[in-house]
Formats: structure tokens, C-alpha cells, sequence
């Protein structure tokens, strides 16, 4: 499976969305959240990092760049590139140590780092449609396919 489609009618949905997608990945994995402000790529986030048991809140790293949470199986770190003047930055906050074997990585505005980041497993794009949400998941790994198969066959 490469791709993958749904419809989000609310915000719950997709909190859901994500939490079900931090079900599906069993291993570290780089994903790429893209869509304009608002469509909800930290809405998305916050269902992925809760799903992978954080308790507290979540708040879009916009200023800090990145917030890992470390939990029980996995260390999540989650991006908000928004704010990235120049990708050369992304050197100073030691961006490589952020992508290892035990880590899984979400990334809002992954464009404003090209070529200082790690290719992605799999990209989420998140888009208005009326009031509602729509949500496409692309896979460009293996280790992407394999999350999106568990995704699809709802074994999560
Ligand atoms: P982004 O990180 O993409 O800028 P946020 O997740 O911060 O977006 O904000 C999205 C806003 O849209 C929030 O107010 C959230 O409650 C709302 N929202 C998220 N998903 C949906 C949806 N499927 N339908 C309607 N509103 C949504
Ligand atoms: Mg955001």
C-alpha cells in the first residue's frame, strides 16, 4: 500500500487519526506532517504522542523547534519547523541526534528543512475540506508500507 485516504469530520477525528497511526508504527519511522495553518498537524500530533502513552499536554514546539517526549517504548519528538529562518540551524539544535533507532519523528513544515533532514517514511497531508479535514498518507519506504498495511486492515 502506498497511499492512503480519509475524511476527518472533527477534531476528535483526528486525534483518532493519529492515535491509530502511533498503533500502526512499531518502528522508528520519520513522518512529514504538510498543510496550511490550522488544517491540523499538531491535532494530529497530540493523538499520536497520547497513543504512545504521554499523559500531559502536548503544545507545538514553535518556538523551541523540537519537544521530545520520552515514554514508555519510544522516545517521540515532535517538530515544528514554522519558525526556521535558515535549515543550517537545524545543525545547532544537533538535528541528527533526534533521528535514531529508538526514535519515532513527526514533522510540521519538513520544507523549511530541506536537505537537513532525514528522507520520511511517510508523509501526512492534512487539508481543508469546508469545515471538515481531509488526511492523505503517502508511504515512500518500506518501513512506510508496512505501517500503512497495519493502518488499513485496522489491525491497531
Ligand atoms: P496546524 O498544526 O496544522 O497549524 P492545529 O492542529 O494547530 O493546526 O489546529 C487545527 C485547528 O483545527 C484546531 O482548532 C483543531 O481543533 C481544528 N481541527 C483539527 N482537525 C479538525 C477536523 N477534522 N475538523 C474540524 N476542525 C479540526
Ligand atoms: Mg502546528
Amino acid at each position: 500500500m502506498k497511499i492512503w485516504q480519509t475524511q476527518l469530520h472533527d477534531a476528535e477525528a483526528t486525534v483518532a487519526l493519529g492515535e491509530q497511526l502511533s498503533k500502526a508504527c512499531e518502528q522508528a519511522c520519520v513522518i512529514y506532517l504538510e498543510g496550511d495553518l490550522g488544517a491540523g498537524k499538531t491535532t494530529l500530533t497530540r493523538g499520536f504522542i497520547q497513543g504512545k502513552g504521554h499523559q500531559g499536554k502536548v503544545k507545538s514546539p514553535t518556538y523551541t523547534l523540537v519537544e521530545p517526549y520520552q515514554l514508555a517504548q519510544w522516545q517521540v519528538n515532535h517538530f515544528d519547523l514554522y519558525r526556521l529562518a535558515d535549515p543550517e540551524e537545524l545543525e545547532f539544535i544537533g538535528i541528527r541526534d533526534y533521528f535514531t533507532e529508538d526514535c519515532l519523528c513527526l514533522v510540521e513544515w519538513p520544507e523549511k528543512g530541506r536537505g537537513f533532514l532525514p528522507e520520511a517514511d511517510l508523509m501526512v497531508e492534512l487539508a481543508y475540506l469546508g469545515e471538515q479535514r481531509s488526511a492523505q498518507i503517502s508511504a515512500y519506504t518500506e518501513a512506510g508500507r508496512t505501517i500503512l498495511e497495519r493502518l488499513d486492515k485496522h489491525e491497531v
